[in-house]
């Protein structure tokens, strides 16, 4: 099964999506952290592609696509994948659309759609921490969730740092060009696949709501 998270940044993608990863035994791909190590390793594409995230623009289409045409092919992804933050336009949707058609013909594909509201977007984003150990990559709110020992992760005692492009500017312009995108995109997967739409207020709810739907689906099917 390929699951595609919809949702603008800070709606919760990545902590939803690497728990369902983990409950339903997908990989988590997500091109945000994909295109963070490359920009840390200092490769070619990173070099290319740094100065978009660090301004909260968009990575061009031909090198999104691809970056995860790459990464489908890997063998952790045979059997199906949660992908955060792709496709984020209709050219990226029509793209995986074609390469699943091409290589996974019997998949099944789901969107997820996580829809907050703007101002508690803007909140979540500005007070987010991320642990610095990639194999963990537990995910915090100076607010709402905290770690226990400040700046100190949790779950395997890493440190915690902000990520360079959650400030409240880039925020601003990556909600606007979410909401510029969105609609196109979310059509797309009500007419193309099964869309779930949730405001997920609470992680483990929304984890539940989401899990229930999926059941639903594949039983359906
Ligand atoms: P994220 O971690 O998903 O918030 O992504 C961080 C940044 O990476 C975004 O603000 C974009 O600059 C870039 N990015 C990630 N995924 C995509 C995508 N599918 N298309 C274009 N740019 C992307």
């Amino acid at each position: 099964m390929y699951i595609v998270m919809l949702g603008a940044p800070g709606t919760g993608k990545g902590t939803i999506g690497k728990i369902l990863s983990k409950d339903l035994n997908l990989t988590h791909v997500s091109t945000g952290d994909i295109f963070r190590e490359q920009i840390n390793r200092k490769t070619e594409l990173g070099k290319k592609i740094e100065g978009y995230i660090e301004s909260g623009a968009l990575v061009p289409d031909d090198v999104v696509i691809e970056t995860v045409k790459t990464r489908l092919l890997e063998p952790d992804v045979e059997n199906g994948a949660i992908l955060d933050g792709f496709p984020r336009t209709a050219a990226q949707a029509e793209a995986l659309k074609y390469f699943l058609k091409e290589n996974k013909p019997e998949a099944k594909r789901v969107a997820i759609e996580l829809d907050v509201p703007d101002d508690e977007i803007i909140r979540r984003v500005v007070n987010r921490l991320i642990c610095t150990n990639k194999s963990c990559g537990a995910i915090y709110n100076k607010e709402t969730k905290p770690p226990k020992e400040e700046g100190i992760c949790d779950v395997c005692g890493s440190k915690l740092k902000k990520r360079d492009d959650d400030n409240k500017e880039t925020v601003t312009k990556r909600l606007e060009i979410y909401r510029q995108n969105s609609k196109d995109l979310i059509d797309f997967y009500r007419v193309n696949n099964a869309l779930y739409s949730i405001y997920p207020k609470d992680v483990d709810i929304a984890v539940k709501d989401i899990e229930n739907f999926l059941e639903e689906y594949k039983s359906k099917k």
